[in-house]
């Protein structure tokens, strides 16, 4: 048994609380109307299965029951960190010890001024 960090709760809880959904930051096509088949059925059923850091959809079902991410390592089954939903993850396979502050700044200040960017674009 082993216990998995609920970001919401923000408690440790036993993991037959929660339940695995597959790979996580898959996105929808924006215009699914325009896809090939072969391009909607990538997004419906390929996932990538790499040996090492990934990340996962899990939702706490037995609890919040709220949706959220696991950055995991599929050869050690080390859970790296847990974060909401449109949080962006901390650990990656680019980045196995983890970004630094600085860098998560300003991955977010970055982020933060192409919103604005987009909202000046559809205002003119
Ligand atoms: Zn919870």
């Amino acid at each position: 048994m082993f216990y998995i960090h609920c970001p919401y709760c923000d408690e440790y809880r036993d993991e037959e609380e929660f339940a695995p959904k597959g790979q996580a930051h898959i996105a929808r096509p924006e215009d699914p109307e325009s896809c090939t088949d072969e391009q909607w059925g990538a997004y419906l059923f390929f996932r990538d299965n790499p040996r090492g850091i990934h990340h996962e959809l899990w939702v706490h079902a037995i609890g919040c029951r709220k949706f959220f991410n696991i950055t995991r390592n599929s050869a050690s089954y080390e859970i790296l960190e847990t974060y909401r939903m449109g949080e962006q993850p901390r650990f990656s396979a680019e980045h196995p010890e983890g970004k630094s502050a600085e860098t998560v700044a300003a991955e977010k200040v970055a982020a933060e001024a192409g919103m604005v960017a987009g909202q000046e674009g559809v205002k003119a």
